[in-house]
């Protein structure tokens, strides 16, 4: 396991109410790093830098620009893995997507979900389906798949700010 040496001067003490603030990730705060959400997290099996305790303490001590770098959010599967272990009740998963929505409003992500934001903004889809994939689809029995409802997406989008969040903020 890869060791993580902090420097305190670098933690902000405030963010963790910025976390907390979000729904899910309101209980950040009652971890005490017993650590029952990792080991059988899928992700820590195999990426030595992703650990559910670490992120959480990561969140803890506001070291933002730990959890923000070397996408280590976007490895989460969601599995809820963390989460059924956790004896507190922190709920690892719902807090790594609170901490997912702070890097989008701040216009950290990475570049593979950028693409696919875009894709969904121009196709409502957020990948391509090709000729070969409907075939594909044809052959194993499945229906054809309906056209996205733009008009419909389009008043998500504009809710959701799903566009200003692609195009109108850069990485930090
Ligand atoms: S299982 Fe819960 S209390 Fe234990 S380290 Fe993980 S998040 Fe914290
Ligand atoms: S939800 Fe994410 S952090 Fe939790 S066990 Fe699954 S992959 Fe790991």
């Amino acid at each position: 396991m890869s060791s993580l040496i902090l420097d305190m001067r670098e933690a902000d003490p405030k963010f963790k109410y910025r976390v907390k603030a979000i729904p899910g990730a309101e209980k950040l705060t009652v971890c005490f790093q017993c650590g029952a959400c990792t080991p059988d997290c899928p992700v820590a099996k195999r990426v030595d830098i992703f650990r559910p305790r670490r992120i959480v303490r990561l969140a803890l001590f506001g070291f933002k620009k730990r959890l923000f770098s070397d996408n280590l959010l976007w490895l989460c599967l969601g599995c809820f893995g963390c989460t059924e272990m956790c004896p507190q009740g922190v709920k690892p998963t719902e807090l790594i997507e609170a901490l997912r929505e702070i890097g989008a409003e701040e216009g950290i992500l990475p570049p593979s979900i950028k693409d696919m934001m875009k894709a969904l903004l121009s196709t409502g889809r957020i990948h391509r389906i090709t000729k070969a994939r409907e075939r594909t689809r044809t052959k194993m029995g499945l229906p054809a798949l309906e056209e996205p409802n733009m008009e419909e997406l389009e008043i998500v989008f504009a809710s959701s700010g799903l566009a200003e969040l692609v195009s109108g903020k850069e990485e930090k």
